[in-house]
């Protein structure tokens, strides 16, 4: 069995769900997988690691970016950036999305006064970012790609759960920012209550491209070995619905979804992703219960999903007046 990504442990962890060669349509890989609890951290990540072509031609070709933005999601985009931006050591305002896909919060940031740059798997969707917007664009794999110059701040939304080795991502985030620089993410959590509650009924599990699920521990741990520390925790998503966790208990699922089938660890066949139901859908895109239901979250913290900021250990002004000495005698 893989060791966990997250903290390497390897005794004890369960396998949770498993993935059939049928259902592979859901994560988007052509293969059996497996995903396996953590025993140490309590993260979920999957027993396989799908290589870079397979990643690439999942990006490139069959994942479905998010539409264009509505007023409602720019407004919340600029709530969250705002909120990063409480905790910048400087005014310089370099910023790089990775997995901007259309661009939908780097318009956000450029409406705050961001210098923008964007990372993308997929191509078409970067030049068509760059001839609407003019934004410089930087293609392939962010652990990859060499930028001249560092960042002020550096942005990912949704794309931590794809990843296929989070240590070298959160790696590279450390050394393309300035020192005191800001990196914002969301992700979906593990060992949440609605995670924990729905089972395999739990939406986050079925869609393309989720590879893994760090707990908040294992995350806060894991960017703290890179030098970045956490200066703000939101959260985010949905709790738990009871309609889910009854169907995860009786091994069901609503019968107006799709064909697909997914085998658990428990022997339950599932049909098909779990969707949003109206009144959700309703909740995320209203003007103006949005930014109540943000708030009542962030009291509760009951969502399974996340918002994070995390900003670069600055250099020691004690050792950056040595080292200008030096140099000067030098
Ligand atoms: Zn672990």
């Amino acid at each position: 069995m893989r060791p966990c990504p997250f903290c390497e442990n390897t005794s004890g962890n369960t396998e949770r769900y498993r993935k059939s060669v049928d259902g592979s349509v859901l994560i988007g890989l052509k293969t059996d997988a497996s995903m396996i609890r953590c025993r140490a951290c309590r993260s979920l990540y999957l027993n396989y690691v799908p290589s870079c072509d397979e990643l690439r031609e999942l990006y490139g070709e069959r994942f479905r970016y998010p539409d264009a933005p509505t007023q409602a999601t720019l407004n919340s985009y600029k709530a969250v950036l705002r909120g990063m931006a409480r905790h910048a050591c400087s005014e310089s305002r370099r910023l790089l999305e990775v997995g901007c896909a259309g661009g939908n919060w780097l318009q956000a940031a450029d409406a705050l006064g961001w210098e923008c740059e964007g990372n993308d798997l997929n191509a078409e969707m970067l030049s068509q970012l760059h001839e609407k917007h003019g934004f410089p664009v930087h293609l392939g794999f962010f652990e990859d790609l060499d930028f001249p110059r560092p960042f002020d701040a550096v942005v990912a939304v949704n794309v931590f759960e794809h990843l296929n080795d989070p240590e070298s991502f959160v790696a590279k985030v450390g050394e393309v920012l300035e020192p005191g620089g800001l990196f914002c993410m969301k992700t979906p959590l593990a060992d949440t209550w609605a995670e924990r509650w729905e089972g395999y009924r739990w939406p986050h599990l079925a869609e393309l491209g989720h590879l893994l699920f760090g707990s908040r521990q294992a995350i806060v741990e894991m960017f703290s070995r890179h030098d970045l520390e956490l200066v703000q925790f939101q959260s985010a998503g949905f709790p738990p619905s009871p309609r889910r966790v009854i169907q995860s208990r009786r091994g069901t699922t609503d019968a107006s979804e799709s064909s697909e089938s997914v085998q658990t660890a428990e022997g339950v066949v599932s049909k098909g992703v779990p969707t949003r139901s109206w009144a959700r859908r309703v909740l995320a895109n209203s003007q103006y219960i949005k930014p109540l239901y943000f708030k009542l979250n962030r009291l509760l913290q009951w969502g399974d999903s996340s918002y994070w900021t995390f900003r670069r250990a600055s250099i020691d002004p004690e050792r950056s007046q040595q080292r200008e000495f030096s140099n000067r005698a030098a």
